[in-house]
């Protein structure tokens, strides 16, 4: 059987995952997951700390505490996150002092230096006197050349641009607000203009990719790409082993794509006991924010062509945009941002994953307002487990608590589970992959079970106790498909839907839809998104 690995970015370790994060890739890939797997796909979904960020390295330095030790608890703190969201990832590695991760990405950077595919440079560099720092990436802040708005060294998230720290406008020192001088180093680039044909190649064969990035791709590759620097001078990262550059260290963003491969080769031969080979049984889905598309899309594509290995290629890539909080960009450092442990403490992670899929910032930015979060959860919550206790009621009232199941399905009911399924088997998979019209989906079909319980199962009652008992069987039909298709998205509910039809939840299959064979007793849980005390806690 082939296999899918599915990415989520590395997390910076630097803080708590927001919830501008979860909306974005690491939901959205949770979801995509979870729904390979039920229908019976080998799927591996894969992202580790991003331990040789300069985030790290500035943050520890601003908050003047040991970056080691910062990245030893924020990935802790990550990884409770994901798991209070109920964000299953299977493997979740650190690089830092993780030889086998260390030696994977050095192996793959020599063998591209030792082919002649790296240059030596020397260029200008803003460097810190004050700081005796040289300044790239997080180290560095100004106007960015193209776009003109805030943005750091290297990459600038507003727009998405590469730069050269060299050309940002109003450059300054994040640690100590200096204005830089510039010196010179000599180092290590990748020259990415070498690869424009084979890229230009590889974006047009692209199905699945959202417009945006394809456009982005194609402008970037209509210009000239600067060569991009795969060695910096710092002492934070994976150092050079090569001589002339030991004071170097490699772009955290180039070791990414070698870093992913190490944890897939590890899985592998974890899964099956034997190496990695044939690299085309294997499909690499990528999900990130749009900000980071020029690294996925652009550098680790071409340093894929570059190792000449016909190695594994992000096939798809589902981007998506930022999440704004009360309509303003999340900060860490302003502290606007909601943070996913502290929310998640409060909130059930079903509720929270239902509002940020019905809001995902998929093709736009898209905004996250606490008190619409509230209003939309009570409207939500209130429907559905009213309609689900009413079922529930009637079972324990008419049948005795027994499921009434020796009931054919009527084609309305069949119908609409026949439709509700191919529109989410569009959403929840790549060719049309959107949490939005998934989450949509699920409403509308929760409107049509309401409808259906109220029009034609209830006025039943009176008339004629056969066909009462079948169309309660059909409500039954109904249900049992609705605890399938919200698994990807609400797996809490899901299984807690599962167990009060009476039916086992370890064993979920998408195919298992049309099955209320293993439906039986009732259960009396009343409460499917648990009552929690956000309001309260809130007003306190
Ligand atoms: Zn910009
Ligand atoms: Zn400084």
């Amino acid at each position: 059987m082939s296999e899918i690995y599915v990415t989520a970015t590395p997390p910076t370790p630097n803080g708590d995952l927001h919830i501008g994060h979860l909306a974005g890739p690491y939901l959205a890939a949770d979801v995509y997951t979870r729904f390979k797997k039920i229908t019976g796909n080998n799927v591996a979904y894969i992202t580790y700390g991003d331990d040789h960020q300069s985030y790290v390295a500035t943050t520890a330095n601003n908050k003047k505490i040991d970056p080691e030790e910062m990245v030893e608890n924020n990935n802790n703190i990550v990884r409770s996150t994901l798991k209070s969201a109920n964000i299953d990832v299977d493997v979740y590695k650190n690089p830092l002092g993780n030889n086998k991760h260390i030696n994977y990405v050095l192996t793959f950077f020599l063998e591209l230096y030792n082919k002649g595919k790296l240059k030596k440079k020397t260029k200008d560099i803003l460097y810190c006197d004050k700081c005796k720092l040289n300044l790239y990436e997080s180290f560095v802040k100004g106007k960015c050349p193209y776009c003109k708005s805030d943005s750091s060294g290297n990459l600038c998230e507003a727009c998405g641009q590469i730069n050269d720290p060299i050309n940002l406008e109003q450059p300054f020192c994040t640690i100590c607000k200096s204005i830089p001088t510039i010196k010179q180093y000599t180092g290590l680039f990748f020259p990415i203009n070498d690869y424009k044909d084979k890229l230009n190649h590889f974006y047009s064969s692209r199905t699945t990719w959202r417009p945006q990035l394809i456009e982005f791709c194609k402008q970037i590759i209509a210009k000239d790409i600067p060569d991009y620097p795969v060695t910096y001078p710092s002492n934070w990262g994976i150092p050079v082993p090569i001589e002339g550059f030991k004071d170097q260290v490699i772009n955290v963003w180039f070791e990414m794509y070698p870093g992913i491969l190490e944890s897939i080769d590890a899985h592998y031969l974890h899964q099956y006991g034997i190496r990695r080979e044939n690299k085309h049984k294997q499909t690499l889905v990528q999900f990130l924010g749009f900000d980071n598309s020029f690294f996925n899309s652009v550098l680790h594509v071409a340093s894929a062509f570059a190792i000449e290995k016909d190695e594994l290629l992000p096939e798809h890539i589902i981007t998506n945009y930022f999440y704004l909080l009360d309509k303003e960009k999340f900060s860490t450092s302003k502290g606007h941002a909601i943070w996913g442990g502290e929310l998640l403490k409060d909130v059930p992670s079903d509720n929270l994953r239902f509002y940020l899929s019905l809001t995902n910032p998929e093709h736009m930015q898209t905004n996250f307002s606490f008190d619409d979060f509230l209003q939309t959860n009570d409207k939500f919550t209130k429907k559905w487990e009213d309609t689900i206790n009413r079922y529930i009621e009637v079972i324990n009232h008419d049948f005795k608590g027994i499921i009434p199941k020796n009931a054919a399905i009527h084609y309305q009911s069949s119908s609409l589970i026949q439709r509700t399924k191919k529109n989410l088997e569009k959403f929840y998979d790549l060719e049309q992959f959107s949490l939005r019209k998934a989450s949509f989906e699920l409403e509308d079909y929760m409107s049509s079970i309401i409808d259906y319980l109220e029009e034609k199962v209830l006025p039943m009652k009176a008339k004629d106790d056969v066909l009462y008992t079948q169309q309660v069987a059909n409500v039954t039909y109904l249900l049992k498909a609705l605890s399938v298709f919200t698994y990807p998205i609400m797996p809490t509910f899901s299984k807690k839907l599962m167990r009060n039809l009476g039916a086992s939840s370890s064993n979920l299959l998408w195919n298992t839809i049309y099955d209320i064979s293993t439906c039986d007793e009732v259960g009396n849980e009343k409460e499917f998104f648990y009552a929690w005390n956000i309001k309260t806690r809130r007003g306190s």
